[in-house]
């Protein structure tokens, strides 16, 4: 099917992107969230289909065999996230542009998929420390998963500049004007 322009972010857990991509989707209108598939369980609040596709780990491996993913990680011990080939050209086929939300090693793999038509920006957080708080804040993890949280995004840090853009953020405001623009001269 014939597709067009997609849009990868990404960003070590922790460093703001979902309040950056919920506000670049509520002012840019020819995006769509691409919804990928998970087999962790859903956060208070979180719908199935809108959020993620809340899969278990068979029903994930039957669609791994499938060849039914663009790509897919292990992206915490035991938990499987992917981006289905279908999430991507049921949006191609409104007319829209995918707006793909996945961790770094994700995003490395559809970036080497889509040269051409897509562009990729990595979110920073200013520093782990600032990371560390903000997961604390958020309260979602527990010690572990907090541990493991931040053992990953010290590596994910490191791969910041293959991407083609780093938005660092330090300021919620400037970072989302940042994003938006960019994203916006990217469709235009
Ligand atoms: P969370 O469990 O906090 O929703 O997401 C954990 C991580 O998984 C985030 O870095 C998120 O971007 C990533 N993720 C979400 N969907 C996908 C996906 O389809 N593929 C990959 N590789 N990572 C994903």
């Amino acid at each position: 099917m014939k597709s067009g322009k997609i849009i990868i972010i990404t960003a070590p857990s922790g460093s703001g992107k979902t309040t950056l991509v919920k506000r670049l989707m509520a002012t840019t209108n020819n995006l769509a969230f691409s919804v990928s598939a998970c087999t962790r369980n859903p956060r208070a609040g979180e719908v199935d289909g809108t959020d993620y596709y809340f899969f278990t780990e068979d029903k994930f491996k039957q669609l791994i065999d499938d060849d039914s993913f663009i790509e897919w990680e292990m992206v915490y011990p035991g938990k499987y996230y992917g981006t289905l080939k279908s999430e991507l050209d049921r949006i191609w086929e409104a007319g829209k542009s995918p707006l793909v939300d996945i961790d770094v090693q994700g995003a490395l793999t559809v970036m080497d998929k889509y040269k051409d038509i897509s562009y990729s920006i990595f979110i920073e957080a200013p520093s782990i420390e600032i990371l560390r708080e903000r997961l604390l804040l958020r309260g979602t993890e527990t010690p572990e998963t907090l541990a493991e949280r931040i053992d990953k995004a010290e590596h994910e840090l490191k791969l910041a500049t293959k991407f083609n853009k780093i938005i660092i953020n330090d300021n919620l405001d400037l970072a989302t004007t940042d994003l938006i623009s960019t994203v916006e001269q990217f469709l235009s």
